[in-house]
């Protein structure tokens, strides 16, 4: 049998932790033959919500579920960890500056960087959910020297599935029918999805949609602003289309992405596309089943590279805010 692979997740007791959790332990994250071992890290006031998921997860008794940890201590919470889901952050709540906001999650992206760093397996794969999410990642990595900076990323790939239905709703086809869109930058509301390279059964989705009007007055806006209307029509925040892009992302990274096709990603940037080196911003990519390539030699009009640069000005604020904090 195959030794179980460890997959941490903090934040285990929210929202996103409850549809995340089951999908990872029946084989949806890795592969319906890659037996789990699931660690579950929350903050104390939260261990006993975290204890109740466990028990449901011990009554689905998943024949690749090997066993489940759950402890309120990074250390223990990524020792040994291969796969790491950074769900757990501080939201923003009413009134908070950005600062507070920043230092909140420096408090815990830091520590929970020093303990992958510490003791995570040499394979290990961290994904961060939790917003800001690109920041968070960049704080987590930073104090992971010993980790190499491509293992740290942070999730766009929602961003890149809502892009997607809202394309195919439009072109009157399915998503299957729908390739090679991106997201680019911040997973915030300056983030770009990009119809210019992507494809409707094959051609360019710009040209067969040719409606700039749409582009710019409501695909743009739908995407970037989706997780607000979530919000407004079920009175809580999208969780479980959260989940299945963590899946999805997950499982595209470890596994690899279809031949001809990509995906998004916020990945620490080389210096591809003008992203100033080291940021973590989403770009196309593809993966050989294990290390995330950002697509090279795409042509980007003057109208994506003024979206595009927005967002990686954002990126670069929240950088340097966080660089000013000393949280990096
Ligand atoms: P959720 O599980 O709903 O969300 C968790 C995080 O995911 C939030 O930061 C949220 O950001 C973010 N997120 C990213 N993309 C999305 C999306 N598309 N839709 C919704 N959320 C998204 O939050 P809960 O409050 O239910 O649960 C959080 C849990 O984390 C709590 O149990 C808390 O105890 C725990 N926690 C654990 C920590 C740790 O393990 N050290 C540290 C901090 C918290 P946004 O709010 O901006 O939507």
């Amino acid at each position: 049998a195959r030794t179980p692979v460890t997959v941490t997740v903090t934040g285990a007791a929210g929202q996103i932790g409850y549809a995340l959790l089951f999908r990872i332990a029946s084989g949806h994250l890795l592969g319906n033959d890659v037996p789990v071992r699931l660690r579950l890290l929350e903050i104390t006031p939260a261990l006993k919500a975290a204890e109740g998921t466990a028990m449901e997860l011990d009554d689905c008794a998943f024949p690749l579920l090997a066993g489940i940890d759950i402890t309120d201590d990074a250390r223990a919470a990524f020792d040994g960890v291969n796969v790491a889901l950074l769900v757990g952050a501080r939201p923003r709540t009413a009134g908070m500056e950005r600062g507070d906001l920043l230092s909140a999650n420096g408090g815990i992206f830091k520590p929970q960087g020093e303990a992958i760093n510490a003791g995570a397996a040499d394979d290990v794969r961290v994904l961060v959910v939790g917003n800001p999410a690109n920041t968070n990642a960049l704080i987590a990595a930073s104090h992971a020297p010993d980790v190499p900076s491509s293992r740290f990323t942070a999730m766009t790939r929602l961003d890149h599935n809502r892009a997607k239905t809202q394309l195919a709703k439009k072109a009157g086809v399915t998503v299957n029918d729908i390739t090679n869109l991106t997201i680019w930058g911040n997973h915030s509301a300056t983030q770009y999805p990009d119809i210019f390279n992507a494809k409707v059964n094959g051609r360019n989705a710009a040209e067969v949609v040719n409606d700039q009007a749409w582009l710019e007055g409501d695909f743009i806006p739908t995407v970037a602003k989706r997780g607000a209307a979530i919000i407004e029509a079920r009175g809580a925040s999208s969780a479980a289309s959260a989940a299945n892009a963590a899946i999805d992302h997950v499982y595209s990274w470890v596994n690899g992405t279809p031949e001809g096709d990509w995906v998004s990603a916020a990945i620490a940037s080389d210096g591809s596309y003008g992203v100033p080196e080291g940021i973590i911003s989403s770009f196309p990519v593809t993966s050989n089943g294990g290390e995330w390539e950002v697509v090279q030699g795409l042509e980007i009009s003057d109208f994506s590279r003024s979206r595009i640069d927005a967002s990686v000005a954002e990126l670069v604020e929240e950088r340097d805010a966080v660089r000013a904090l000393g949280l990096i």
